[in-house]
């Protein structure tokens, strides 16, 4: 991993070039196991080492199953687990007013009350298996400059009260308070929710894969999967890697973005969307997690009080979305000026920010749906098929109860905590 941090003045600010390390990446644990040796046969074969395979294999080997997990990478979490910003915000991709008018309310409070499940189990497990500094507890505050996202925040709070969760709007003055440090005058207020977590997101991530290799999980790290077919008559998979092949009775594809490369109807479902963050040095202040404009600008700050700000793909509309990742990369090419507009614009909203230095930048991708909403189930008419991906940029706020579920329903249960606005089902 790097040593000295890359210094932002040095970065090119024309030619693409690809994203350094993320700051996890660099200060996180190395993956100390080698690579197992691809058996010839499996039971529960689980496709990729992120947050969602590395913890799928965790709770299928809680369930006494012993599944390989397959990873084109040496390590677990060099994808997007181990690049994005570590926040574990409560509730999904659409502020919970919005959710409800979009899916109802019995289904945006079963997505809401997935994150709070969610909550509880991230506490419990990094407890259980001796990952809790990787976690840290913060609040959320998302921040409104224009009076419809006010609105829309106030409804939220009204109707996330109502459904007996703690959520409060703050006028400037409260929301300065909260935030705990300085806002500019255009800020008008924001949603307040308590009691929220964020990680180290590698030192979270190689955790739980640790977690599953003791309790008998395989990593094959290092094996790329090609592709994905029925294996003779009586069900079962044939799994065609660089390394060999593997005939297993269950598959699970954890692929984020690349998800379509194995299974290509997904092609027109999953957008892959270019995610970049700036990290300054520390300051000596601490803030919540924050979102702005409808999150189109958000940030978090690390463990030693850098602050990570992430967003903006929306100033030149359509160019992050749907790009393209080069072969064997985990992440699409650097956007240096993202960057530079994500460095310029920390001081217009937190002015004790400013002569902070920037001090790394990186990118990463995520994986869209038309809806918004992830893709966790069966896949349809194929039995022993499964697919969990997809996580709208996301998944951190899924990324123990989905597995947990989806384990369950794996070895015939029902796993009802999965909404049914996930269900993959409903594009194909
Ligand atoms: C910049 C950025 C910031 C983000 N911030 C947040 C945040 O603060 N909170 C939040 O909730 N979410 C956030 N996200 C989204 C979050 O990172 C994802 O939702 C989550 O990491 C998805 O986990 P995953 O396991 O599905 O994907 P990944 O971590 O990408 O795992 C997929 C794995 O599959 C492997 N793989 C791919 N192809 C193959 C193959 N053919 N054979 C074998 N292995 C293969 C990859 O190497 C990778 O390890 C952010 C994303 C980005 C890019």
């Amino acid at each position: 991993m790097t040593g000295t941090p890359t210094t932002y003045a040095t970065m090119p600010t024309r030619t693409p070039m690809r994203s350094p390390d993320s700051y996890w990446l660099a200060t996180g644990p190395a993956w100390a196991r080698g690579g197992s040796a691809l058996p010839e046969r499996a039971g529960v074969c689980v496709l990729g080492a992120g947050v969602m395979g590395s913890t799928l294999a965790y709770w299928l080997t809680r369930a006494g199953l012993r599944p390989l997990v397959i990873e084109r990478n040496p390590a677990p979490a060099m994808g997007s687990s181990g690049r994005n910003a570590g926040r574990l915000i409560q509730g999904g991709n659409a502020q919970h007013a919005v959710a409800v008018d979009r899916y109802g309310h019995a289904e945006a409070l079963a997505i809401y009350r997935a994150t709070l499940v969610n909550r509880d189990l991230v506490r419990e497990v990094t407890e259980r298996e001796g990952i809790a500094a990787s976690r840290f507890p913060t609040a959320k505050l998302d921040l409104a400059v224009e009076e419809d996202e006010a609105l829309e925040l106030k409804r939220t709070a009204e109707a996330l009260r109502a459904d007996g969760i703690e959520a409060t709007w703050l006028d400037l003055p409260g929301a300065r308070e909260a935030f705990g440090t300085d806002l500019p005058d255009t800020v008008l207020g924001g949603l307040y929710r308590p009691d929220q977590d964020a990680v180290h997101s590698v030192a979270y991530v190689r955790g739980m894969a640790e977690a599953a290799a003791r309790g008998g999980a395989d990593f094959a790290c290092g094996v790329t999967v090609a592709s994905v077919e029925p294996y003779g008559t009586d069900g079962g998979w044939l799994v065609t890697t660089d390394a060999g092949t593997v005939i297993a009775d269950q598959v699970v594809v954890a692929l984020n973005a690349w998800t379509p490369r194995l299974l290509p109807e997904l092609a027109p479902v999953i957008t892959p969307v270019r995610g970049q963050l700036v990290q300054t040095a520390p300051v000596p202040f601490r803030i919540p997690q924050w979102g702005l404009d409808r999150g189109l600008m958000y940030g978090g700050q690390t463990p030693d009080g850098s602050l990570l700000i992430g967003g903006l793909r929306n100033t030149v509309p359509g160019r992050d979305e749907g790009i393209e990742v080069p072969e064997g990369s985990n992440t699409p090419d650097f956007a240096p000026d993202l960057a530079e507009r994500l460095a310029e614009a920390l001081p217009t909203l937190l002015p004790e920010a400013a002569g902070v230095p920037v001090v790394r930048a990186w990118s990463g991708v995520m994986a869209f749906t038309p809806d918004r909403c992830p893709l966790v189930g069966a896949w349809p008419g194929a039995e022993g098929l499964w697919v969990m991906a997809a996580f709208n940029g996301h998944g951190m706020p899924y990324a123990q109860v989905m597995p947990e579920q989806l384990a369950e329903r794996i070895r015939g249960g029902r796993g009802s905590g999965i909404p049914a606005a996930f269900d993959p089902a409903r594009f194909l």
